[in-house]
């Protein structure tokens, strides 16, 4: 079993507890209008053009972006960063692009995570079939999913599809005790509405003890290049980046329920 990942990144430390090595798979069934890693939504390695610097200049390079691995080729990888997992308490998460679009290899790739005891993190926008989702869960340490919309019809706008299984397969995990940090992308004029705040404060209040935190992460347009590179249409075009200090009172508010509320991540 192979599958498709467009980038591994070593000694992050956003993406779950302590040091980590985050592993970007390839694909993706949504297409959220602020999406960073554009990417990463089709499955298949693409041509791609990637901005590079060398000796302080910047220059452009034509690629194929996204790789076959098998997953012992990648568990090999991963384990070239164990002695940072062991000394901060880290380990990988695989993000993307949508991990969960490639069940069978995360499976595997998880399950030889296990084995060498390496905590395991999936960071995912919870769009995925129940049944893959409850496998990946018995091998997954901790959930770092994306609520983006709570209003369906502006989620089917601004993502291409239903909310509904998300916040299915949201509260199933909660139900089975999984540990989830919530990731809420914060986009103006989108859904940092008055209506949107108040459906996730109910949302916190609903979970509050079973969710361990939410990540409410700042609107900024670092990949406008991406988009004007690929040629693809950028909706969000003329948005600002959001000053992350902006986020202060909403933190404030969403405190109330109980739930802890970070700034970025
Ligand atoms: S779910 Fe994530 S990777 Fe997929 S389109 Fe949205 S932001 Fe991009």
């Amino acid at each position: 079993m192979k599958g498709v990942i467009f980038e591994i990144r070593r000694f992050t430390v956003h993406d779950g507890p302590g040091i980590r090595t985050t592993v970007f798979m390839k694909g993706c069934p949504l297409s959220c209008w602020w999406c960073h890693n554009p990417e990463g939504q089709f499955p298949q390695p693409e041509p791609w053009t990637r901005t590079e610097k060398l000796d302080g200049k910047v220059f452009e390079k034509q690629m194929i972006i996204g790789q076959e691995w098998t997953a012992s080729d990648l568990m090999t990888e991963i384990l070239k960063d164990r002695v940072f997992f062991d000394e901060s308490g880290g380990g990988v998460t695989f993000s993307g692009g949508e991990p969960l679009m490639q069940p069978a290899f995360l499976m595997e790739i998880l399950s030889l995570c296990h084995k060498h005891g390496i905590h395991t993190a999936v960071d995912t926008s919870g769009f995925s079939p129940t049944e893959d989702l409850m496998k990946i869960a018995a091998l997954t340490d901790l959930f770092l999913y994306d609520l983006k919309l709570l209003d369906d019809k502006l989620h089917v706008k601004y993502t291409g599809v239903s909310n509904r299984l998300i916040l299915e397969n949201l509260h199933l995990l909660l139900d089975l005790g999984k540990p989830v940090w919530l990731r809420h992308p914060v986009i103006p004029g989108i859904n940092d509405t008055f209506g949107e705040k108040e459906r996730l404060k109910e949302l916190l209040k609903q979970f509050s003890g079973k969710i361990s935190v939410i990540n409410l992460l700042p609107y900024h347009s670092i990949a406008m290049n991406k988009y004007r590179k690929a040629g693809r249409t950028n909706y969000l075009e003329s948005l600002k980046d959001l000053p992350a200090s902006d986020l202060q009172p909403m933190a404030d508010e969403l405190e109330e329920t109980g739930v802890k509320v970070i700034i970025g991540g």
